[in-house]
């Protein structure tokens, strides 16, 4: 029992209406929109319905309002948001180029986000989670370790479980890093690497030989991502499930992978067997990929029943 929590940076993102290559141009944009891996991933915990926390910093302006009202709106408790008087809320600008990769203008460094510290709110909340998600790449900004290792102790002693998405820069595995990347990966009652991550992780090359390794450190369950083509889910005891995708209008990429996270973790923590909340995941992360906004996809279980019986599976 108790809430879902995760910690990290939360954002405005503001795109450009067309594709095409950089800013070096006037261009038309739309925005703001609330953002943030870890701000998109609780949002799509808490319009499922399961218990929501978030612990992050944002300025005081209206970027910072428009994500706390959305995650408000959305079932979230962000006592632990820290509101700063003297940085504003972070901001990515984007535009995708035609074959999809996208070209980023951040200003994060220098924002709230990177303000994030271990506050007397945060700790309350860590105090009474039931679930602790972990975001690799979040583990760079320096506030958030002492986040991250306070907040694993505190729901470990309650009894609770945790997760980890290794999407952490490879050369920060084997760094200064690297101990608290593999302590996370070992302590994982469930992995969610998507694509290469899986290997990285494992520090191997084969798929099949990474999740046999992953397992043998300890992994609880491990669920792989596979962009448009679904995603795998692999138990301890050897047994597979795959999972097709959904045939969607890719509109915008952004949030896909955290949506299909908390979309299986949420079901999961609700008691549903593996393969369904897999097949739940993949039309949550479907789904968001068809909305302009990395948040504006989220889903509540009603949206995501109308959402499968009217979309076709690839094969
Ligand atoms: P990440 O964003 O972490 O790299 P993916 O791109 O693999 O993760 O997306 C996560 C999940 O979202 C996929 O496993 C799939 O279920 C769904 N998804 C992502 N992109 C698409 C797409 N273009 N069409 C259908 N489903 C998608």
């Amino acid at each position: 029992t108790g809430p879902t929590i995760v910690a990290g940076e939360i954002l405005v993102e503001i795109m450009a209406t067309d594709r095409g290559m950089g800013f070096l141009e006037p261009l038309t944009l739309v925005g703001p929109y609330p953002s943030g891996a870890p701000a998109i991933f609780i949002d799509q915990v808490g319009r499922l319905g399961g218990g929501a926390g978030l612990i992050g910093c944002v300025g005081r302006d209206d970027f910072g309002t428009i994500n706390l009202e959305r995650l408000k709106r959305d079932g979230v408790d962000v006592s632990a948001v820290d509101v700063s008087d003297r940085y504003p809320t972070g901001s990515a600008f984007v535009r995708y180029r035609p074959d999809g990769i996208r070209d980023f203008v951040y200003n994060i460094a220098e924002s709230a986000a990177g303000q994030i510290r271990l506050t007397a709110a945060a700790r309350l909340l860590a105090d009474r989670a039931g679930h602790l998600h972990v975001m690799g790449s979040t583990l760079s900004v320096a506030g958030l370790k002492e986040i991250v290792a306070y907040a694993l102790k505190a729901v470990r002693a309650r009894g609770g479980s945790t997760s980890f998405d290794p999407n952490m820069r490879k050369e920060l595995i084997g760094g200064a890093d690297g101990a608290l990347f593999s302590t996370l990966v070992d302590d994982a009652d469930l992995l969610l690497p998507s694509g290469d991550e899986l290997l990285a992780a494992a520090g191997v090359d084969d798929e099949q030989q990474a999740v046999t390794a992953l397992f043998a450190r300890g992994v609880g369950e491990i669920v792989l991502k596979r962009g448009a083509d679904g995603s795998s889910w692999f138990g301890a005891d050897g047994t597979r499930i795959d999972c097709a995708g959904f045939q969607v209008e890719e509109v915008d990429p952004t949030g896909a992978g955290d949506c299909f996270g908390a979309a299986y973790l949420t079901c999961r923590r609700k008691g549903m067997e593996p393969g369904k909340a897999l097949f739940y995941a993949n039309a949550a992360g479907a789904r968001n990929v068809t909305r302009r906004g990395p948040m504006e996809g989220t889903a509540g279980f009603d949206v995501l029943d109308d959402f499968i019986a009217g979309t076709a599976r690839t094969t």
